[in-house]
């Protein structure tokens, strides 16, 4: 793998968090939100009606990551008792108990997975400046067909 085009994902959401569907760029987004117990949630993206807890990492979706989503969530709900909650999750994969675990949790839950829902090597379109992954050849917002390669540069 290319070093060099390996960005942390959490920088790339953040940046970038059309990646996670397009909804995501008309909300207002909290980096690290922390609760009043210290708690920190990776990402928090809100708008009046609706707050959606977004957890993210390298690894395995496991019991643990779900366990601090729904302390977010419950924390979220603690704070906005009328908005719609709901909880993302990324990471290279599931592990295979989990799916349960989160019917049961009673929270409406998204999985998204690396390098397949959201890219982890990404070029920046020339012309719309969006962010696709490092092996598209047209931009899936614009269909141009020129990137910048480092897509950082403009930030
Ligand atoms: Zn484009």
């Amino acid at each position: 793998m290319n070093q060099k085009r390996e960005y942390d994902i959490h920088t790339i959401i953040k940046n970038h968090p059309y990646l996670l569907g397009n909804e995501f760029e008309n909300l207002n987004l909290k980096h690290e939100k922390v609760y009043q117990d210290r708690t920190r949630a990776d990402f928090v993206f809100a708008d009046n009606g609706l707050s959606i807890v977004v957890e993210v990492k390298k690894g395995y979706i496991d019991a643990e990551m779900l366990v601090q989503a729904l302390h977010y969530l419950d924390n979220e709900k603690k704070e906005n008792p009328r908005r719609f909650l709901k909880g993302i999750l990324v990471g290279s994969g599931i592990v295979n108990t989990l799916e349960n675990e989160i019917k049961k949790s009673g929270y409406e839950f998204q999985i998204k997975l690396l390098d397949v829902d959201i890219p982890t090597n990404i070029k920046i379109c020339d012309k719309c400046r969006r962010a696709n992954s490092l092996f598209s050849t047209l931009c899936r917002y614009c269909n141009s067909k020129k990137f910048i390669i480092d897509p950082f540069l403009f930030q």
